[in-house]
């Protein structure tokens, strides 16, 4: 299945490059633009993609984790993983692997609204097709399409925090459903990735979810009209700003 692309919006992401669009803009203020150079996916990246949208499809959230997340301060933007598949479809999203100029960057959302919204994922990881490579993806994807469903450019801590609870809740169902999957993958998209979150959402102290969070995005307001500051938020907030960060 290959899925064609329409909507778009750019959260921190600048293109360029053969196949960029035109109106490629800036992301947040204070961000550090990330530039992505993206080419048509070959049949194995495709398959991969396919894939992990399969995964993804299935995805449901574990009740309590559902309540946990949202008594920690973030709102799932989707309801399981079936509602981002039917939102892709909608959206006629295209989903690319593409080349950043911050190889720390797993994936990303590109809102264009001439061009249609593309959701690119580092092609560092274009050749990892192994099941746990395929879940992975699929959680990247999924916290892409958190970023997409709102329509906006507009990021902020609050949208992150949502954002993040998606892969996370994702995370956690497939270690459940296929125990063992994620064992002893310690390489940058899982230790940096798809298994740091769940382990910070999930641990009993939040200072570590919070100085993380305020490390990569506390340059971000707190909330936004669509994402209104939970104090998780304000708190991370409230640590960049008494923090240096270079
Ligand atoms: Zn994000």
């Amino acid at each position: 299945m290959r899925i064609e692309s329409i909507l778009l919006n750019s959260k921190g992401v600048v293109q360029k490059g053969k196949n960029a669009p035109k109106s490629a803009k800036d992301g947040a203020k204070g961000a550090l633009p990330v530039y992505a150079t993206f080419d048509i996916p070959d049949k194995t990246q495709i398959s991969t993609i396919t894939k992990a949208l399969d995964e993804l499809d299935k995805v449901e959230f574990l009740p309590n984790d559902l309540i946990y997340v949202k008594n920690l301060g973030a709102n799932p933007p989707f309801k399981n993983g079936h509602e981002a598949l039917e939102w892709i479809k909608q959206s006629r999203v295209q989903i690319l692997y593409a080349d950043f100029s911050n190889p720390k960057v797993h994936a990303c959302l590109n809102y264009d609204p001439e061009n249609g919204t593309m959701i690119f994922i580092n092609s560092n990881y274009k050749d990892n097709c192994t099941h746990s490579d395929v879940l992975a993806i699929s959680e990247a994807i999924f916290h892409e399409c958190g970023h997409g469903k709102d329509f906006d450019s507009e990021n902020s801590i609050q949208e992150e925090l949502d954002c993040l609870s998606l892969n996370v809740l994702a995370h956690r169902f497939y270690k459940k459903k296929y125990p063992g999957v994620f064992d002893n993958k310690n390489s940058f998209l899982f230790s940096q990735g798809v298994s740091l979150y769940p382990k910070l959402f999930f641990s009993f102290q939040k200072t570590a979810l919070k100085n993380r969070v305020a490390d990569k995005y506390g340059y971000l307001q707190s909330g936004d009209n669509k994402h209104p500051a939970t104090k998780l938020a304000d708190d991370i907030k409230h640590i960049y700003n008494n923090a240096t960060y270079v």
